[in-house]
């Protein structure tokens, strides 16, 4: 016997039909003698819907907000999962399992005041575990929790991948199963190259990095969570056959496991690419090359709300004068060149040039850490297919490369390919 928490995003809770479907998923493991606990989306398209209609609400005039009241948001938007709890723990009683729908508030699930990206301080998870302990399925609404104001909070978009894993920790899980609209986590996206490859395994860290890129299978926060707790997550889907041989099988569940390091016997060297569109490359141009510049251009865009990714400086050819490069989300460039203009004088530099559209891909793999020449073999596959780099960074287990969006496709294929992952 195991305790599972299985987590169900939005399309797999559409429609009424598929809300029946996931709880013939959760008999399955109820069935086998398992304490289970489920976490539930919005149908999809729901959270969409309130927000867009907080959005078209009359703003408040004089107001210290400048768009409307956050925990107003909160309460609107954390309505979709209310639903989707309450539905399935129906469906679950129609088949004769005793379940029972838990709202953030109820359990409680602690989170700050960061109302509508609030981050969650604990969970007590005790009254959950007797239940179980008891025979019975707690279906729990995600993407909500309870503020210090004791007003309903919300996760952030995607939220609920992290209310599970967080429960998961909290329960003492031994598994945690993410069942969504695909598979499994791939070795890159199989939209743009179909000789990509389900993984069996991944390590939290690659993952993190995957997740952190475009890989948009999970919410970052969630990966963070399962790291640092160590909770075994498992990428899965619910559109296959619930009761198909091995859906149920304890260890290997068909999917990709998130695990540690250590459980990965046959690591290779590079195990995903990853790629974000929509890239701007900002450069300033001769800047005094002194103590304080960085922090004068980069405090003033952190101020300002905006994420800064790669940086590159160069090395002064005189000591007196150097370049500075850095990207930004490209909806985010108009404002970091407002913010730029406006710091001139503080910052000290002639010009600056800044262009959009560009495309980061980047090699992951924690077997870079003990092999020599991952980056050589990339710059040489690109450099055959013509595509030129603008810019690189590099981390223990991460290269990333910028260039021309119109290269994306292209490059995501030849790294795919140079490093073997299309070959099983
Ligand atoms: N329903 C929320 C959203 O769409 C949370 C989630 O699905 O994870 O962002
Ligand atoms: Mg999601």
């Amino acid at each position: 016997m195991a305790r599972i928490v299985m987590k169900f995003g939005g399309t797999s809770v559409a429609d009424l039909d598929r809300i029946k479907n996931v709880a013939r998923h959760v008999k399955r493991e109820v069935d086998a003698g398992h304490e289970v606990a489920v976490v539930v989306s919005a149908m999809s398209g729901k959270t969409n819907e309130l927000v867009g209609w907080v959005q078209n609400m009359p703003k408040v005039s004089g107001a210290n907000h400048s768009i409307y009241d956050a925990r107003e948001y909160d309460a609107v938007v954390a309505s979709g999962e209310q639903v989707t709890s309450g539905l399935l723990a129906i469906a679950l009683q129609a088949m004769g399992i005793n379940a029972r729908s838990w709202q953030g508030w109820q359990i409680p699930i602690r989170t700050d005041n960061a109302h509508g990206a609030a981050r969650i301080l604990e969970i007590d998870g005790g009254e959950m575990v007797r239940r179980m302990k008891e025979g019975q399925v707690a279906v729990v609404a995600g993407f909500q929790g309870l503020g210090p104001d004791n007003r309903l909070s919300t996760l952030g978009r995607g939220g609920s991948d992290t209310s599970a894993v967080a429960i998961a920790a909290a329960v003492k899980a031994d598994r945690c199963d993410i069942y969504t609209d695909v598979d499994g986590v791939y070795t890159t996206d199989p939209r743009i190259e179909p000789k990509a490859r389900r993984l069996k395994k991944i390590a939290f860290e690659e993952m993190l990095e995957m997740a952190s890129l475009g890989a948009k299978v999970l919410q970052v926060r969630s990966v963070e969570l399962a790291m640092v707790f160590k909770v075994r997550t498992f990428v899965r889907s619910s559109f296959e056959d619930p009761d198909a041989p091995g859906m149920g099988d304890l260890l290997n569940p068909p999917g990709t496991l998130i695990c540690d390091e250590e459980e990965i016997v046959e690591q290779e060297v590079v195990t995903g690419i990853a790629y974000a569109k929509d890239e701007a490359q900002i450069s300033l141009r001769r800047l005094d090359d002194r103590p304080g510049v960085s922090a004068a251009i980069f405090g003033p865009l952190a101020e300002s709300h905006i994420n800064v990714d790669m940086i590159v400086q160069n090395i002064s050819e005189d000591g007196s004068k150097t370049d500075m490069t850095f990207t930004v989300p490209s909806g985010d460039a108009e404002k970091a060149l407002r913010v730029l203009g406006e710091n001139k004088e503080k910052i000290g530099y002639d010009v600056v040039q800044s262009e959009s559209g560009l495309v980061k891909v980047s090699v992951i793999g924690v077997g870079m850490r003990s092999h020599a020449g991952v980056a050589a073999t990339a710059f040489r596959a690109l450099a055959e297919k013509g595509i030129n780099i603008k810019a690189i960074t590099t981390s223990e287990i991460k290269i990333s490369i910028l260039i021309d969006g119109p290269y994306a496709e292209l490059a995501v294929r030849t790294l795919h390919s140079c490093y073997g992952l299309d070959k099983s």
